[in-house]
């Protein structure tokens, strides 16, 4: 954020809220120094607490006069360990079974341990020779032999198992529900208080977006759809879940953990194009700056990751612990806004057209980046009643002009949060098309945007002869 046109920062920031950063106190330094998105992690989060830091944003938002967006992530299937009274201290080649009820009647045995597992058909789904992978993929074990009770494992990685740890079964088609019943429940309390947008874990297939979309429309909500890709059947099914989503979030944490890791770099690189070429927005998450949990200095290589994915246009990078329980959040956001805008400028001389668009309407937005592309210090400005405009100028990735987009409803205008390049202002539009883009004009000079001399791609709907149609129009700042 940054009121000079010329600083502007394209690549967007979102931060995951947590104790590091809630206080209304904490909450304003981190949408000052650049915080576009806050994001609520509902592994972690209750109801009343939802509701409270959400009015908390909107309220400091109020105060600085800054909208900024908030996502809800919700759970969607997770398989988990149940409670152990002690931790149990796997071994080498130990030989231990996940149980699972109501199960079968588990062939006692005296010298094998075990641990209880929340999901009953994990017995059906896991196949002899398959990996299970326990907190965060930190302990590896294989499948020697299963039946209605259990399955049995040989202990490849040991480690500390605990209560409630994470399960992954990499490249196990699992037949829990993609959104499930606690997912409902969060999603509704996030509609009452008015989320923009909803991120859904661990989507399998394109029909996983529509059931939500069709449950967000039953629920009367506009909150546009996050699609995490996180394990092997999305990453199968990428290009049918591009389609249909609004946004994709690489979620390398679990991907890591789903699929052999030096496949990572190329399953970012190929999520990210299917979204350029699709005209969707994409996130980069995890472990940005995980080492700035606990130092005031990200390390070299994490230095070269954020600025991998400013090259590779992302539209927004993410934090995770660095802002729920890091001990310099702010600090964060700060390096994001230092390197994004360090590689921004550097590529600012190259460009291409990802996009493929085949609708006449975007043909008119792709002579608009064009003709941005060819004056130099142009800046684009559109009006969007639905985001539309906005989102397909953003596509096409100008890689210099700023993209300023006015609409009249604050809902809008936080969803453009997510668009990179994309700066919203609220603004009621006027009967008149032309005197709309006096008055926007007007508050983009006032708010030092723009200043005398300044070119403006204007992209909007004009009247003529009594009907609206598109227009592109070249105008001089007077
Ligand atoms: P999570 O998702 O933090 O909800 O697990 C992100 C990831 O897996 O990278
Ligand atoms: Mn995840």
């Amino acid at each position: 954020m940054n009121a000079n046109a010329a600083t502007l920062r394209r690549t967007k920031i979102i931060f995951t809220l947590g104790p590091a950063t809630e206080s209304e106190e904490m909450l304003e330094k981190i949408i000052l120094a650049g915080g576009d998105i806050a994001r609520l992690n509902m592994a972690h989060a209750k109801h009343d607490w939802v509701r409270t830091v959400i009015r908390r944003i909107r309220t400091v938002s109020k105060k600085i006069g800054r909208e900024i967006a908030i996502m809800m992530d919700i759970k969607g299937p997770e398989i988990r360990t149940g409670d152990v009274a002690v931790p149990i201290e796997l071994q080498p080649g130990e030989i231990f079974d996940f149980t699972v009820k109501p199960g079968g009647e588990r062939e006692k045995s005296e010298e094998i341990r075990s641990v209880d597992v929340n999901y009953q058909n994990l017995v059906n789904d896991i196949k002899v020779g398959d990996t299970v992978l326990v907190d965060n993929g930190l302990i590896r074990l294989e499948v020697l032999a299963k039946n209605e009770a259990h399955i049995r494992c040989r202990v490849l990685i040991p480690g500390e198992l605990k209560s409630k740890r994470h399960i992954n079964l990499p490249g196990v088609k699992v037949n829990l529900p993609s959104f499930t019943e606690k997912d409902r429940g969060d999603t509704l309390v996030g509609i009452a208080e008015g989320i923009d947008f909803v991120a859904l874990s661990f989507v399998r297939e394109a029909k996983d977006i529509e059931g939500l979309r069709e449950f967000l429309t039953a629920n009367k909500s506009k909150a546009q759809i996050i699609a995490k890709i996180e394990d092997q059947s999305a990453i199968e099914n990428l290009e049918e879940i591009v389609k249909v989503t609004d946004s994709v979030m690489v979620a390398r944490g679990d991907l890591g953990i789903e699929c052999p890791f030096e496949e990572l770099p190329i399953i970012q690189r190929a999520a990210v194009h299917a979204c350029l070429t699709h005209g969707k927005s994409v996130i980069i998450a995890t472990h940005m700056l995980e080492s700035m949990i606990g130092s005031p200095m990200p390390t070299r290589a994490e230095i070269t990751d954020v600025a991998n994915a400013v090259l590779e246009q992302a539209d927004c990078v993410m934090l995770s612990g660095e802002t729920t329980i890091g001990k310099y959040p702010v600090e964060c956001v700060g390096i994001l806004d230092k390197i994004a805008r360090r590689i921004e400028h550097e590529i600012s001389d190259h460009y291409d057209e990802p996009a493929v668009f085949t609708q006449e309407k975007m043909k008119v937005l792709r002579s608009a980046v064009v003709m941005a592309n060819e004056i130099p210090h142009s800046h684009i400005l559109t009006f969007t009643r639905l985001g539309f405009m906005a989102r397909g100028l953003a596509a096409l990735r100008p890689p210099r002009s700023p993209i300023f987009a006015f609409t009249p409803t604050v809902e809008v205008l936080r969803q453009l949060r997510i668009l990179r390049a994309v700066e919203g202002f609220l603004l009621p539009f006027a009967s008149d098309p032309d005197e709309t883009i006096s008055l926007a004009i007007h508050e983009l000079q006032k708010s030092g945007h723009v200043k005398q001399g300044d070119k403006l791609i204007v992209v909007t709907d004009i009247v003529s002869n009594d009907r609206l149609i598109d227009s592109v129009q070249l105008r001089t700042v007077r």
